[in-house]
């Protein structure tokens, strides 16, 4: 009989597919009396989701989450926000000694050092498991989970949870080295995102079609999640439509941006990206589709279209 009781927090593009697959589990992963509690600050969404998925019960704030639960994901934008969470559970006394925070979002690995290490003073475990494989990834199970912690035990308590969303779990090491793994994966996804634009640009500018050159990429060496995926599904179609905010890949890529700055590495590349990703955010706003940045990048190839 399980004693996990769980919470969610978060229930945005990603968290509630995640929280789904949670619920589908549910007395398998469960102890068998437990809703899970969740709570979004945006009320409308957390109602409509406990209307359509049942087993969870809505909360007025992260703190009913946290009286309830011994386990807590937080599924967030950024960091900064994860801790101003936690520090208002830990300011209700509802967050307490034995519960373990599973932090999902994709955050700053300093940042989540310095609250794991805070709440382990108190008996609280933070575990960094972020995620990568957008909403069709959380929706069918197959995300990518990257764990760090410093403490196995908790890491082995809340792995039952964790494969209702994946079999792919990989153990990264100490507390924030799932971050900065993340932090890496989503670089590469936007340099090779940025890449395959231009490419795409000079081409059409040379009189290629589009459809084409990604068709012959993604049979070729040049290919990449980027072509294979969000270019064909989403730019191609001009759908641009992927679920995943300019904000937030902006975001982790000057994650990883300021982790070479930290460690010494000249990393170019990586610097090229996170401006060319933040000049496309000033201009078409922190919620873009990400793949609409390709729009913003492209806009003088699409004037003499
Ligand atoms: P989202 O903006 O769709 O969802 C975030 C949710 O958090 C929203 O529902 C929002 O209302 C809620 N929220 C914000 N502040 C809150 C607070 N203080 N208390 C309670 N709820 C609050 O974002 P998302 O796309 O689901 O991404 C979540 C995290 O996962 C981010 O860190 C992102 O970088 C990462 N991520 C996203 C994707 C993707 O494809 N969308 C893929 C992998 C990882």
């Amino acid at each position: 009989m399980s004693d996990l009781r769980v919470g969610f927090i978060g229930l945005g593009n990603m968290g509630w597919p995640m929280a789904k697959n949670i619920l589908k589990a549910g007395n398998n992963v469960l102890q068998s009396d437990h809703k899970l509690h969740v709570f979004d600050l945006d009320k409308k969404r957390m109602v409509k989701f406990c209307k359509e998925e049942s087993g969870a019960l809505a909360t007025a704030e992260a703190s009913a989450v946290a009286k309830a639960s011994n386990i807590i994901i937080t599924m967030l934008p950024t960091g900064p926000i994860v801790h101003e969470v936690v520090a208002e559970m830990l300011a209700s006394g509802a967050l307490t000694k034995g519960t373990i925070v599973v932090d999902m979002s994709s955050s700053e690995p300093a940042g989540t050092r310095e609250l794991a290490d805070m709440l382990a003073k108190k008996g609280i475990t933070l575990i960094d498991a972020p995620v990568s494989g957008g909403i069709p990834g959380a929706t069918a199970g197959t995300l990518t989970l990257m764990i760090g912690s410093n403490d196995d035990k908790a890491v082995e308590r809340v792995t039952p949870v964790l494969q209702t969303m994946s079999q792919k779990l990989f153990r990264t090491g100490p507390s924030g080295s799932g971050d900065v793994m993340k932090a890496l994966n989503n670089y590469l996804s936007g340099v090779n995102f940025r890449a395959a634009s231009e490419a795409v640009a000079i081409g059409q500018k040379f009189g290629l079609d589009p459809a084409l050159i990604i068709e012959i990429v993604n049979a070729s060496t040049g290919r990449s999640f980027a072509t294979e995926g969000a270019f064909r599904s989403q730019v191609l179609t001009g759908k641009y439509a992927a679920g995943f905010a300019l904000g937030l890949l902006t975001k982790d890529v000057k994650i990883a941006s300021d982790l070479a700055g930290e460690l010494g590495v000249m990393a170019p590349l990586c610097a090229v990206t996170f401006n060319a990703l933040a000049a496309a955010r000033e201009s078409l706003g922190y919620s873009a589709d990400f793949t609409a940045a390709h729009k913003y990048w492209t806009r003088d190839v699409a004037n003499d279209r």
